[in-house]
């Protein structure tokens, strides 16, 4: 039975007597009621209250094309009744996911040709992985097995992801990291610079892939992920000097360089991929989120030439998950990928609107509370501070002035999310310049309210 015309205290109840929710405290969420929400369009969200929401976050950074396009779910109903499902196990294939691949391989940059389908971020993550390893022991290079990552990088949550990732709160339960994997510090200048400039730290913190390798061996490390810009880690853009040095280093050591673009791709940074954007040639891409701007699950391991050719000519790689290529997932994304291209919404994400929210969202540095604002393409972060000139953190544990903030977003009908005590936002790519007028206007009112609740 359908329940939408249930009062909302009636669906937290449901909702706090069966839903565990993931990354989320459950006593704390079932004491005061999950917000409900019924509905969307365009870069509105409606809740159970008849609420209007505008959302900066996108979802959960990934519905870049907008809500409510009725062409994704026709193209979903299509597949349905076509062919609902069908496995790429076994030596077959089936039409969406042939017609996606190529697409993939036509717009992913340098010789990433080949698609690997997975379900979702986590484990496309996951596939990576297992196939580095799988890579260099069809090399004949078996110790290759060690995967460089950053603290307080995101990959998922799943045992790979969740290791891969540097989040300390999932390393601390259930035994993560798993073996091989170890990390190097990020290039967040703001928070860990110091006295330095931005381009000495940048080039200090790359230069720290140098040392591990060095620490390792050469022979030890199969391959080095991070996020071409650091979205769940608090959207953390990297000095100039960063990603060359990076490359560099990969180059020099045949290190497999992981892009993780689960959030920078698709338009995010303001080109289709965030390495175009930081200028880098990586051999594997992780792919999710707006792939299929979130409407259906679905992910990829996007992989060069070299090593699709290592992975066929090797033993039967055997990893692979049922929904590995999904029809009506790929139906639903090469729908979403035509809409990006032709309606040429990721050019103008980069040409018109990523200069439009810069502005706006750079103009909030002038807030007695703001020590620095970032902005890459469509992904920016501020971070509150009580003293702009010391970098200096509020005495109250990290965190808390962020949580009062986002629920004075939430009272203001505007979703940003909180990373510790720096604000984040990653609208649909479809935002307008009155929209973005309107979330400035926002966020600096809940800003405002924040200030006089702390001060
Ligand atoms: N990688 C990155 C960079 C992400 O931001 C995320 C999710 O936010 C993931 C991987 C995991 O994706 P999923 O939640 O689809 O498993």
């Amino acid at each position: 039975m359908p329940l939408n015309h249930l009062p909302t205290a009636e669906l937290q109840a449901l909702d706090a007597a069966h839903h565990l929710h993931p990354f989320t405290d459950g006593d704390a969420l079932n004491a005061k009621g999950a917000r409900i929400i019924t509905g969307a369009k365009g870069v509105f969200l409606t809740d159970s209250e008849g609420q209007e929401i505008l959302d900066g976050m996108a979802g959960l950074w990934c519905v870049n094309i907008g809500y409510g396009r009725r062409e994704l779910a026709e193209a979903a109903a299509r597949q349905m009744q076509e062919l609902p499902f069908y496995n790429t196990f076994f030596q077959t294939s089936h039409v969406p996911a042939i017609e996606l691949a190529a697409r993939l391989a036509e717009l992913c940059p340098g010789d990433l040709n080949h698609a690997f389908f997975n379900g979702s971020g986590s484990d496309s993550n996951d596939t990576n992985l297992r196939m580095v390893r799988h890579y260099w022991a069809a090399k004949g290079k078996p110790g290759k097995t060690v995967v460089i990552s950053r603290w307080n990088g995101y990959h998922g949550s799943t045992m790979g992801g969740g290791s891969l990732g540097g989040m300390k709160g999932i390393h601390k339960q259930g035994g993560l990291p798993i073996p091989d994997i170890t990390h190097i510090n990020q290039p967040d200048w703001w928070s860990e610079g110091g006295d330095m400039t931005p381009e000495d730290f940048g080039l200090m913190r790359a230069q720290e892939l140098e040392a591990k390798i060095l620490d390792l061996g050469e022979d030890r490390v199969a391959a080095f992920i991070a996020e071409p810009v650091q979205g769940a880690g608090g959207v953390i853009v990297p000095p100039a000097t960063y990603w060359p040095e990076i490359q560099r280093i990969c180059d020099r050591y045949e290190i497999l360089l992981i892009a993780d673009e689960v959030i920078t791709g698709f338009g995010r940074t303001g080109k289709w991929f965030g390495s175009q954007t930081m200028g880098i040639r990586p051999d594997i891409m992780t792919l999710a989120k707006g792939l299929s701007s979130g409407y259906i699950p679905i992910g990829a391991s996007m992989v060069s030439d070299e090593v699709a050719r290592t992975i066929n000519s090797a033993d039967e790689f055997a990893h692979g998950y049922t929904y590995s290529g999904h029809p009506v997932a790929a139906a639903v994304a090469l729908e979403n990928l035509r809409i990006l291209d032709e309606e040429g919404i990721v050019e103008r994400a980069g040409s018109e609107i990523a200069p439009y929210l810069a502005e706006a969202w750079e103009s909030l540095g002038d807030h007695p509370m703001v020590g620095e604002t970032r902005i890459a393409g469509l992904m920016g972060s501020l971070a509150m501070t009580p003293d702009r000139e010391r970098r200096a953190k509020f005495a109250a544990k990290e965190g808390t002035v962020g949580l009062i903030c986002r629920e004075r977003c939430f009272a203001n009908n505007l979703v940003m999310r909180h990373v510790g005590d720096r604000m984040i936002i990653s609208p649909p790519l479809v935002i307008s310049h009155g929209e973005i007028d309107l979330l400035a206007e926002r966020a600096r009112r809940a800003l405002d309210e924040t200030f006089e609740e702390v001060k």
